[in-house]
């Protein structure tokens, strides 16, 4: 069976082709060449040239109704918003599809296909700009009753600033990737553009020896930690796969995090941490999987 895996990201579209389990053809195009689903759809017909597909599954960086898969909210692609986007493209394509949520796709992908392969109790962390976390059992993600579980990174671990949540002290702005940058010039961080600094150019400065980014990626891991221990004392997963931009550089983030992890833990059974191994693919990998799992 071919199945067309297609990750639709806020930045970039990331587009696999698989054949029974190998992957044929991949690319990656810019979102913003697709003004509508008319033109993603066009996009997608010039990447397939002819060759045939059977399902597709569509990634959306949002939240999805999962009944009627018209999707509520898209942070970053407003224009999407009341659209039942795999609906629309199975009429261009000829061929059924399925919509899911960018994080449980790539979560999915990671503990069926990634770090996670051969586990049944996998708990994925993505470290990126957001923290978003889910729980996969059985090669499938637990959403909650109203899809609203594994969110991580608004456990409350600090007594920092406001998160964009409403609430304060979230691990989101201790370890976010844009937050971290926030948090190191706020302690005197020296940064000179262009742009504001994120988690990278925190660990390049902690790398040359800067003492106020060491000390801002301490505060950061820690907060990691104590999300991870509440995360342990909850769910007890049997495996932590921790990837996204953020844990890119683990001697840094997740390493030091795991330590402290185990400092803390009292009662608590520290599984195994892997590192994520699809990387940036992993949303279309899970775009592949959903596609396969269309009746
Ligand atoms: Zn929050």
């Amino acid at each position: 069976m071919n199945l067309l895996g297609i990750d639709h990201g806020g930045t970039s579209t990331k587009l696999l082709l698989v054949d029974d389990d190998s992957v044929v053809d991949r690319a990656t195009v810019a979102t913003g060449s697709f003004a509508d689903l008319d033109e993603l759809a066009d996009g997608l017909l010039a990447f397939l040239a002819g060759r045939p597909v059977d399902r597709f599954g569509l990634t959306v960086a949002g939240t999805l109704d999962p009944v009627t898969q018209v999707v509520l909210s898209s942070a970053n692609l407003r224009w999407l918003d009341g659209l039942a986007p795999a609906a629309l493209l199975a009429e261009r394509l000829g061929v059924p599809g399925t919509a899911v949520q960018d994080g449980a796709a790539a979560a999915t992908a990671e503990a069926r296909l990634g770090a996670g392969r051969g586990a049944e109790d996998v708990f994925v962390v993505a470290l990126g700009t957001g923290i978003a976390g889910a729980h996969v059992m059985g090669g499938q993600v637990r959403a909650g009753a109203a899809g609203g579980a594994g969110e991580i990174g608004h456990l409350v671990v600090t007594d920092g600033p406001l998160c964009s949540c409403r609430q304060r002290g979230c691990l989101e702005t201790a370890i976010g990737g844009v937050q971290l940058g926030a948090r190191w010039l706020e302690a005197g961080g020296v940064w000179s553009g262009p742009g504001a600094p994120t988690a990278r150019e925190v660990v390049t400065a902690a790398e040359g020896g800067d003492p106020t980014a060491v000390a801002t990626l301490a505060t950061a891991t820690d907060a990691l930690a104590r999300a991870l221990l509440h995360l342990l004392a909850l769910v007890d997963p049997g495996l932590l796969v921790v990837g996204g931009g953020v844990a890119s550089a683990p001697r840094w983030t997740v390493e030091p995090a795991v330590r402290r992890l185990r400092e803390l833990a009292t009662f608590h059974r520290v599984p195994e941490v892997r590192l994520a191994e699809l990387g940036s693919w992993a949303g279309a990998h899970g775009a592949v999987l959903a596609a396969g799992a269309v009746g």
